[in-house]
């Protein structure tokens, strides 16, 4: 789906780093954990959404209440990409939750 992106925002499309090989780190500020996605992960999840937008979508698995996160894209370097952990998705759950209707016997 060809979207043009004005020059107006900032608007950074995931599948944008996909083209770049780059990835994303998630900062958790309050308790300093971090992980490394592959943005077609992160597609999969939210869709091909603004990369700076994931500060509001995402939150920190340790504590709901851990505020924003912090949002980077970074192509790891020779260096960096040596022991670097990327977080993979290995399914997505749903929550099934069942509907009632009362209907006339
Ligand atoms: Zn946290």
């Amino acid at each position: 789906m060809p979207e043009t992106y004005g020059p107006k925002g900032r608007v950074y499309p995931l599948s944008a780093l996909n083209d770049t090989m780059r990835l994303v780190r998630i900062r958790c500020p309050y308790c300093e954990r971090q992980h490394c996605y592959q943005p077609s992960d992160l597609i999969q999840i939210f869709g091909d959404v603004d990369v700076d937008s994931l500060m509001e979508r995402m939150k920190c698995e340790h504590g709901r209440d851990h505020g924003r996160l912090e949002v980077e894209a970074f192509a790891p370097t020779g260096r960096e990409a040596v022991g670097l952990r990327i977080r993979r998705l290995v399914a997505i759950k749903i929550n099934r939750v069942p509907v009632w209707r009362e209907d006339a016997a």
